[in-house]
């Protein structure tokens, strides 16, 4: 087996939902409109996130980055990282976020993590600028595209993904083993499929343990 892990950023390797914090913080008006929206389904990432992204003045990006060098880790994600390496399985940072946010947050373990997709950012405009690589129809980062473009090159076997919200939702479900917490556990409760609920990352690593032995 080879299993290679997509983990979520906001929310799932940081302890807090650091990006809606940071949305709700520099762009006040527009996140008390917007942000319930995408969290009911009816507004779709692609338009909310770069709506709400693009109303942010640039000065305020190293704000935004100080808050991120900040930011608290969910328990055990360190940890879990060390035992991947150690296991060679790598793991991937898929953030509907800001890749900058990602590499602040991470600060010196960020070289640990085999690779990381998400948002850029464009500062040199009066307001961000936000570029994807990868968009779908309804998304600004399609995780699905990004699993299934990752997964296939790196040989993924299976895939295993990491998540707590709306923006994990499609990969979850077209993802073969999920861990799940918070809102993305109740959306995938409510259409019936199946994943390990989790809290912190002691718990990931026990499961791996157990479905991928060293022996195996
Ligand atoms: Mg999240």
């Amino acid at each position: 087996m080879n299993p290679v892990v997509f983990c979520d950023f906001d929310g799932t390797i940081t302890r807090d939902e650091t990006f809606v914090g940071i949305l709700r913080k520099f762009t006040p008006e527009k996140s008390r409109e917007l942000i319930p929206r995408m969290y009911d389904l009816t507004l779709t990432l692609k338009e909310g996130v770069r709506e709400l992204l693009e109303s942010v003045e640039s000065r305020h990006y190293p704000e935004m980055l100080e808050i991120m060098r900040n930011a608290p880790l969910r328990e055990g994600f360190l940890t879990f990282l060390d035992y991947l390496n150690a296991r060679g399985f790598p793991l991937i940072v898929v953030t509907g976020g800001l890749e900058d946010f990602v590499r602040e947050t991470l600060g010196p373990f960020f070289k640990e993590v085999h690779s990381v997709y998400g948002l850029k950012v464009r500062t040199d405009g009066r307001f961000l600028q936000v570029r994807s690589d990868w968009e779908s129809g309804t998304e600004l980062v399609s995780k699905p595209r990004i699993l299934e473009a990752a997964g296939r090159t790196m040989r993924a076997d299976p895939p295993v993904l990491i998540g707590d919200s709306v923006t994990d939702l499609e990969a979850a479900l077209a993802c073969p083993v999920v861990f799940a917490r918070d809102r993305l556990a109740g959306y995938l409760s409510e259409r019936g499929k199946t994943f390990c609920p989790f809290d912190d990352f002691t718990e990931i690593q026990r499961s791996f343990g157990e479905m991928f032995p060293v022996d195996a």
